[in-house]
This record gives structure tokens, sequence and C-alpha cells, in this order.
């Protein structure tokens, strides 16, 4: 052996000392089990198929087009690597980020072609290619393509806690004026289905004559959960005041050319949150509300935290009805996991799965699942971000991320002989299925 051999060797031997060969950070087996389990996404916002894509605007009660400017995550911004992925798995296309407006021509010409081929067919289609059995439909009311089985209904509920006049909620940011505006026409759709033209005289008759038929009215439909954006148009903090302080609040502004003070106002809205949630519980449906630093510069993320909804958590009255914690809380999420102790507390990874790369995300799973497993759901919030990041796309690209991120979280806790192999599949189909399963209480023959 030359002398050159030799040092090469003895090089070669020092770099594999220094560097040993790097285990997969997702054990094989584990991986192909996660990719093969059908998932229920517990949150998103999918848009009709073909014909009625083209003008539907239902995705979402505040779907503002003209929001104040505000920085956004990497993984929302047209350079994001991963789009490519997403726009060759979905459309067949090999287009690089950030697209010119050539190749964004492409991708509109590429997705068209599939929505031409897929017709009413087009949303199961986005489902069938990103592993999702069962997607729940975070939407103003479902539509074509985006039916039962495969998409189950969560309408909106924002809009029947502010029956005042709303000037002065409006008036408190730039955001909050159009998210205000979108609240007044929601509400007016509902006193129309409820046959009425304007709001009822009383609190009694507007709970028993809007309220609650329309809560009844979204269950006969199919509706499994009702949804609050209520982080995006005040403070989650839900007092506890009587049906008299409510109703006098009513009485006095119901037919008011003014707005009510903040204060005063706040009680009625908390009173009627909390008819709607024990109603909820009565129906079976479970109460979704958004937590999580949400879009738009002005989103109070203060307001926002979940641990400001401990109060009603701990309330005997509400513990019938079940409360799911959306996209995980972040940047509140020890406290999310603090507050799965209660028994009717669940959260899911909307959005964080989507903006919150798999290592980290990971992180924040584990220290869930090794808490509180049976009260993790996985979700995407798939939605129509941008024309380069459409409700498909974030749909993919969040439930690759999120299959990543618990790989990752269960390996974790293998190799730390935490759990047995036996029980990292468990677990996985838990996260990706059961639990949302059992707290929907859906058919075994539901996919
Ligand atoms: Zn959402």
């Amino acid at each position: 052996m030359s002398f050159r051999r030799v040092t090469l060797t003895l090089l070669l031997f020092a770099v594999a000392r220094a560097f040993p060969a790097q285990q997969p950070s997702i054990l094989p087996d584990l991986a192909r089990e996660i990719d093969s389990i059908p998932a229920i996404d517990n949150h998103a916002h999918p848009m009709l198929s073909p014909p009625s894509d083209v003008t539907d605007r239902e995705f979402d009660a505040l779907p503002v087009d003209s929001m104040a400017p505000q920085t956004d995550p990497v993984a929302l911004r047209p350079d994001w690597p991963p789009l490519h992925d997403a726009w060759q798995a979905l459309f067949e296309v090999d287009l690089q980020p950030p697209l010119t407006p050539e190749t964004q021509k492409q991708l509109d010409a590429a997705r068209a072609r599939v929505k031409a081929r897929e017709g009413e067919h087009y949303s199961v289609y986005v489902l069938d290619k990103s592993g999702i059995a069962t997607m729940v439909a975070n939407r103003v009311a479902m539509g074509t393509g985006v039916q039962p089985p495969r998409f189950l209904w969560v309408p909106y509920e924002d809009a029947l806690l502010f029956p005042l006049n709303n000037t002065s909620m409006a008036a408190q940011t730039p955001d909050r004026a159009q998210f205000f505006a979108l609240e007044d026409k929601l509400r007016a759709r509902y006193l129309h289905d409820a046959g009425l033209t304007r709001p009822p005289a009383t609190l009694d008759t507007y709970i028993n004559q809007v309220v609650l038929p329309t809560l009844r009215r979204q269950h006969e439909h199919g509706a499994i959960a009702a949804k609050f954006e209520l982080a995006y148009l005040r403070s989650l903090a839900i007092g506890n005041p009587t049906k008299a302080e409510a109703a006098s609040i009513y009485a006095k502004y119901i037919d008011a050319n003014t707005s009510p003070d903040p204060e005063g106002y706040k009680l009625l809205q908390d009173y009627l949150f909390r008819t709607i949630a024990l109603e909820c519980g009565r129906l079976g449906m479970a109460v979704h509300f958004h937590s999580m630093a949400g879009a738009g510069s002005y989103f109070s993320i203060t307001g926002g935290n979940p641990m400001n909804m401990e109060p009603l958590f701990n309330d005997p009255a509400v513990r019938h009805t079940n409360f799911v914690m959306l996209h995980g809380g972040w940047p509140f999420v020890h406290e999310t996991g603090a507050l799965l102790q209660k028994p009717n507390v669940y959260l899911d990874i909307s959005q964080q799965a989507l903006v919150v790369p798999a290592p980290t995300l990971a992180t924040w799973l584990r220290e869930w699942l090794e808490l509180f497993p049976d009260k993790v759901l996985f979700a995407t919030d798939g939605y129509p971000y941008a024309p380069y990041l459409g409700w498909e796309e974030s749909t993919w690209l969040s439930a690759r991320n999120a299959r990543k991120a618990l790989g990752i979280a269960l390996t974790g806790m293998e190799r730390d002989s935490e759990i047995t192999p036996a029980r990292a599949s468990q677990l996985a189909h838990m996260v990706l299925h059961d639990n949302a399963a059992a707290l929907y209480h859906l058919h075994p023959s539901q996919p």
C-alpha cells in the first residue's frame, strides 16, 4: 500500500469517526405507515369544484383581499422552495418559485387543465393527492364538489354575536372595519334564513327566532361543529354575565343608531357565545375557535391567547360542549398543551402545519403527544392564499409537512424508549384519523 493510500485511508477513518452515519430523522417503516394512513383533516377552507369555483367566495366568512400589509412568514412567500413539489404533484408541471409572469401563466394553464379533466370531482382530487380521506370544511356554505362524505361542514357563528350597531367595534383597526362589514352581511343572511328582515326587539326573541334556529338548521344540514373567528374581532376572554345584563344592553341598542360602549357590548357577546356553546353541546356539535397569531398586522396576539378561555373551560355549565383550539395556539404552544387536561378541550395543528417546518413543529407535537395524545388532531388549513398558493397547494404542503413532523416526533419518542413501535403506529393513527373520528362520532363507514 502506497504512502498516499495509507494517508487517504487514515483520513477517511478519521472523518468517519468525526461524523458517524446520520440516523434518518424518521424510521423508514414508520414513515411508510404514516404516509399510508387516510387522514381526517380537522380544519380547512376548500373551494368549490368547477363550474362553481370561479365565483366562490364562501370559503371564509372574512375573505379579506385588502388587509393592511403584514410581514408574511416565509412559507407564505412566493419564493418558498417546496411550492415546486406541490405544483408538480397536483398539476404535473415542473416550475421553480418564485414564478415569473410567464411561469405563473403556465401554472394557471396547468391548474385549468386538471380542473377541466376532473370537473366536479376536482375538490376530491385534491384530497386524494394529499392523502386526506375526509376534510372538515370551514365554509359559509357547502356547494359543488364539496359535499359529504369526503367533506364535512363547519359554518361560522361570529355574526350572531354582534347584532347591534358595530361602528365602535369597526373603528378599532383598519382590518376590523372590513371584518365587521362582512359580519353584518352574514348576519343579514342568517336573519333572512330565519324569515326576518331586522333583528327582533328583545334578546329572548333574538335567541329563539334567530340564534337557536340558525344553529339547528346548520346541524340539520350536516354541520359537525361551529366556528368562531372571534380572535380577529375581539379578545377570547368570555365572561359570565347574567341574562338581565345582556338583555338590557340588547334592548337599549337594538334600534339605536349609536354603538354601545365596548365593555357593555361585551356582556351581550359573552352571553350569546355561551348560549351558542351550550346549544352546540346539546346538538353534539363541537366549538372551533381560531387560536393563533392571526393574519393581518393588527391582529391582537394577546387577545388571541387561548389562556383567555380557561375560565370558560372551567365552567361546569359548558362541560358537555367540546372545544377545539385551531392552529394549536401558536405562540402559546405550551399553554394549549396544558389546556388539554380539560376533558372537553382539543387542539389541531392547522396553519402551523403549513408555516412551521417539520423539525420545529415536531418538538411541539412531541410535547403534546407525551402528555395528552388523544387530544391532538391533524389539520391543514388549506386556503386560497395567492395565485401561487391556492387551497390545493396549501393543503398538499401542510399534509406533507405534518406527516413529516409526526414522523420526527414519534421516531424521537421511540428512540428514547418512551414508546414501542406498536404504540408509535397507534399514535400516528390517532393523530391522523382516530382522535377526530371519536370527537365527531364518525361512523366507521365514513372514509
Ligand atoms: Zn382556517
